[in-house]
């Protein structure tokens, strides 16, 4: 089941990206900076409530005076063509407007499911409030307030078990928040079950090429079928006897059709890939710089807790000065170089694409590997022998032991005194001896400090 888009709409200042920080609970949303896409639209996975979902911040869109406005509005809207539900925001404290209206026309005209949302009604009456709007003719708003949180998550679970019906499983815990996002990563483990593999990047880096390397053309084109594109298509492939699952992106079934800016790069399809991933090859363009854009979606697979491999393509070709250029921006602009090892690779020409599948296998049982705790503890201790955790108010931090807290990706739980003061760069210096140790190059590793017995 692919994750449900979510768009969120609404005139400027009713709270819109206060809404989208709380529910994808982090700063490295994705902004669509390519050309054709408006640039202040973000997209996000969401975190907060019982399923991840995919988030939009349509964005751009103003009072029906302003005189950009219908331009913007048609960006904006057109974003909600590939959402499932439109959560369109309103301000308690300002009441209805003529933008609201007109949006409500819009939205009307969209046909698409649409819940009206009352946000700010801290410090207001909501059934006072909420009677304004009834004037827009739309069922009754849901009151939040999204700067502290209320109401939100009970929103969230209404919509997504809206949207996902008999899918969607209401969670054990009583606060759906609790929930944890990743509890479905731990499959049971089947040591050759297949690989899930996501291939994203920017237009043009060779991800279709890259795909029908590994697949076959023939294979594509059977997959190039109109009318399926609300379902994910997971294709299977082997290569030197293991078995993989290629997560449809965007570049799978674009082959036979026509390309334009737009239709060729989808944020959503790109997030929902990196979900379903259990690693991510994320491709890059030897001729071309490294760009914000890739460290983005790097940073954003990373942060999900995916696996990742680095393949630098189109490295047939290149002279000698090209190849140094671009082992030094790996270096200076993504600075994972001890995080993955980038593989160069010419799709065209299928040269190194086995050793980049090895990787992928390489990567995702590192993800997996169990990290027994004695050895955990002498990493610790020797960790914390070279190198002290320093003091605060005059108190040593004191970090005590280590446990593995779970997989995929690896979680490590270090116990202590004082831990919430631990410096970010000694956490970072922590990971390192952890990845170092354990091998466990290319997946995030989760480090959780907890203070107490
Ligand atoms: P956007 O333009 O729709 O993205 O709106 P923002 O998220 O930037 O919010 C506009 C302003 O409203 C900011 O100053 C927010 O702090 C404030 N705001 C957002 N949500 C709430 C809320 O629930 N209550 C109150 N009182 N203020 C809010
Ligand atoms: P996508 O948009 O990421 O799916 O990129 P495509 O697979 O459509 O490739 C874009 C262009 O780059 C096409 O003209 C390809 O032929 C070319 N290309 C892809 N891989 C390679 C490669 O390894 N070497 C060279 N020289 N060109 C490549």
């Amino acid at each position: 089941m692919e994750q449900p888009v979510i768009a969120l709409v609404g005139r400027p200042n009713v709270g819109k990206s206060t809404l989208f920080n709380r529910l994808t609970r982090t700063r490295d949303a994705l902004v669509a900076d390519f050309p054709g896409l408006t640039r202040d639209r973000q997209y996000g996975v969401g975190r907060l409530g019982p399923a991840p979902y995919v988030v939009v911040d349509t964005g751009g869109l103003g009072e029906p005076d302003d005189v950009t406005y219908h331009h913007m509005q048609r960006q904006a809207l057109r974003a909600l063509d590939e959402a499932d539900v439109i959560l369109f925001l309103v301000d308690a404290r300002v009441g209805v407007t003529p933008g609201d209206e007109a949006l409500t026309r819009d939205l009307r005209r969209r046909g698409k499911r649409v819940w009206l949302v009352m946000n700010k009604i801290d410090g207001v009456d909501a059934d006072v409030a909420g009677a304004e709007f009834h004037s827009l003719g739309m069922d009754s708003p849901w009151p939040i307030a999204a700067v502290q949180g209320r109401g939100v998550t009970q929103l969230i679970g209404a919509v997504l078990e809206d949207c996902l019906g008999a899918a969607w499983a209401a969670p054990a815990s009583a606060d759906p928040a609790d929930a944890d996002p990743d509890a479905d990563a731990e499959a049971p483990d089947e040591p050759d079950a297949p690989i899930d593999v996501a291939i994203i990047g920017r237009p043009n880096v060779g991800k279709s090429t890259l795909v029908n390397r590994l697949i076959g053309e023939e294979r594509v084109l059977v997959y190039d079928m109109p009318g399926t594109t609300r379902d994910s298509i997971r294709v299977p492939f082997e290569r030197d006897g293991r078995a993989f699952t290629l997560i449809d992106t965007a570049g799978v079934r674009r082959r036979s059709r026509v390309s334009d800016g737009v239709e060729k790069f989808s944020v959503i399809k790109t997030l929902q890939a990196i979900e379903a991933a259990q690693v991510v090859i994320m491709v890059l363009d030897a001729q071309q710089e490294i760009s914000e854009q890739d460290a983005h979606l790097i940073g954003h697979a990373i942060n999900a807790g995916r696996g990742l491999v680095l393949a630098v393509n189109k490295w047939d070709g290149l002279i000698a000065e090209n190849r140094e250029r671009i082992r030094r921006e790996l270096d200076v602009k993504l600075g994972f170089l001890d995080f993955t090892r980038p593989r160069f690779i010419s799709a065209l020409h299928g040269t190194g694409v086995g050793r980049l599948l090895e990787e992928v296998a390489h990567v995702h049982a590192a993800a997996r590997r169990e990290l027994p705790t004695p050895a955990l503890n002498r990493v610790l201790e020797d960790a914390i022998s070279a190198h002290q955790p320093p003091l605060v108010r005059g108190r040593r931090i004191k970090l005590r032991y280590a446990h593995q807290g779970g997989r995929n990706p690896p979680t490590i739980v270090v116990h202590g005194n004082q831990t919430r003061d631990l410096p970010d760069a000694y956490r970072r210096f922590l990971i390192n001896r952890f990845r170092k140790a354990f091998q466990l190059h290319g997946t995030p590793i989760r480090l959780e400090l907890r203070t107490g017995e």
